[in-house]
């Protein structure tokens, strides 16, 4: 985010470009992810890297009939994993529905994959297949995290422990290769299906096979597959998924080879999950609208995005710090929208315990103080998700706290009704961001900049727990409050 009377002079290391689908001549590999963790030296990596301090719950059941090896080639011998039985019944449930899918929604005959599904890892001694060339090394493949070509109709996965794959499912489990899978069973289904000959931007293909693999996860999760149930933890890991494998912040989305936002990506996802594969086959016609993710200005290219915490070291004597702009501009949209003055000061703790009489938690490290009107939050925690997630994830705990006051104005609360809360912090966040609805009479220059909502959303994750049956209808309501303001809520 930025504001216009606090320029920092924090220079940031460079963005990184976009690491994209690699395309030579007609082979053309969908890769899932954007770009590289192991040669990324753009700070969102480390807002990647600390998305889910949390444990996965079991909460999956799956047959056990299936070995891994019976359905995925392993190459060389391979230790055996807890998460093989999770991964071998859902490629087997990912094959079945992408022949169905072919089927009900394309009209197509109902097969599977002519190739095989590859598992690489850095010790895997027969090669994995190249898509157009002779062989694909396995220092590619981390950086894809998997890919489908449709040259020969395979998938390789990285199996490996060291890649994103290897963290997110040592976090969550075999959960997330399963969603992974999903996504290139999408691009799968796109290529019977004629969509990868369309020439389309890539975000639009991708867009889609988000779309597909939460069509799947919602196959899933709602008990219709005879081969595994995932709950809500299977939701929430998807969701992670998307978010670690999103565009660096500063990426045009719309650029080759981009992927989109983690806005763009779960929404993409959500649609699948809620309505199907169906609902997916209408995005290349109809494609959901994108979030702007380059720099408008290379002041906040510079500073990557995020606004100085607290002017410490800051040159400029007009610095302001970060909550105090922020709670200076919820203030303004809060009383221009109500027509009534809406006063409240952020202040940081160093420990929310005893801080007034009249404490209420809003939610994790924040809270309010109503009688005083003040806006209390855990600076220490604080400045670890500053400085490890970017300054959006204060952000959208104080827009939390500012719906809180406004809802406990309507005798409701954030506790008590967290969906339009969260829509509320979308409808603010949608004012700074794109601003199309903006109040004429507004004067903070307060502006969200390329990976904000992104780090709402990450906030928003941190915020719930494995198994979470909630935490998609509030990703899905604050998603509504962005795109559409405050009447979606
Ligand atoms: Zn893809």
């Amino acid at each position: 985010m930025t504001a216009r009377t606090c320029r920092t002079a924090i220079a940031l290391a460079s963005v990184v470009g976009l690491t994209s689908c690699a395309q030579s001549g007609r082979v053309t590999i969908v890769s899932s992810s954007a770009s590289a963790p192991a040669t990324t030296t753009s700070t969102t990596i480390a807002t990647d890297t600390t998305v889910t301090p949390t444990t996965s719950a079991p909460v999956s059941e799956f047959v056990d009939e299936f070995r891994l090896g019976d359905v995925v080639d392993l190459g060389s011998p391979r230790t055996p994993t807890d998460d093989d039985g999770l991964v071998a019944a859902a490629v087997a449930d990912i094959s079945s529905w992408s022949a169905e899918v072919l089927g009900s929604v394309f009209d197509l005959p109902q097969s599977v994959l002519n190739g095989e599904i590859y598992a690489g890892r850095p010790e895997r001694t027969t090669s994995l297949p190249g898509c157009g060339s002779p062989s694909t090394d396995y220092s590619d493949l981390v950086e894809y995290v998997a890919l489908y070509c449709p040259v020969d109709e395979f998938v390789i996965y990285d199996d490996g422990p060291d890649g994103l794959l290897g963290s997110l499912v040592a976090e969550h489990g075999g959960t997330s290769i399963a969603v992974v899978l999903a996504h290139e069973f999408g691009h799968f289904i796109q290529d019977r299906a004629g969509i990868l000959d369309l020439d389309l931007p890539t975000v639009t293909t991708e867009q889609q096979a988000d779309c597909f693999a939460g069509a799947w996860m919602g196959r899933v999760t709602s008990g219709a597959s005879p081969m595994l149930t995932l709950g809500g933890d299977g939701v929430r890991t998807g969701l992670i998924a998307l978010v670690q494998v999103r565009d660096p912040a500063g990426v045009d989305t719309m650029s080759p080879g981009g992927h989109g936002t983690a806005f763009d990506r779960v929404g993409a996802y959500q649609l699948g999950f809620e309505e199907g594969a169906a609902a997916c086959a209408t995005l290349i016609d109809d494609p959901l609208p994108l979030m702007p993710n380059a720099y408008l200005s290379y002041d906040d290219y510079l500073r990557g995005g995020d606004a100085s915490y607290d002017c410490a070291g800051e040159p400029n004597p007009d610095c302001r710090a970060s909550w105090e702009f922020l709670g200076d501009d919820l203030n303004e949209f809060w009383t221009l929208i109500l027509g009534d003055t809406i006063d409240l000061a952020a202040l940081p703790v160093d420990n929310l315990e005893g801080v007034c009489p009249d404490f209420r938690a809003v939610d994790g490290p924040i809270g309010r103080c109503p009688s005083s009107g003040l806006v209390v939050f855990d600076e220490p925690e604080i400045l670890d998700l500053y400085s490890s997630s970017g300054d959006f994830t204060l952000g959208y705990l104080l827009g939390l706290a500012w719906a809180d006051a406004v809802l406990g104005r309507q005798g409701s609360s954030a506790a008590t009704d967290r969906l339009r809360a969260d829509c509320l912090v979308g409808a603010w966040v949608d004012d700074i961001t794109l601003g199309l609805r903006r109040d004429q009479r507004r004067i903070s220059t307060v502006a969200s900049s390329p990976g904000d909502p992104d780090e709402a959303i990450t906030m928003l994750i941190r915020l719930s727990d494995p198994g979470d049956e909630m935490l998609f209808d509030r990703v899905g309501a604050f998603r509504a409050g962005v795109l559409s303001g405050r009447t979606a809520c």
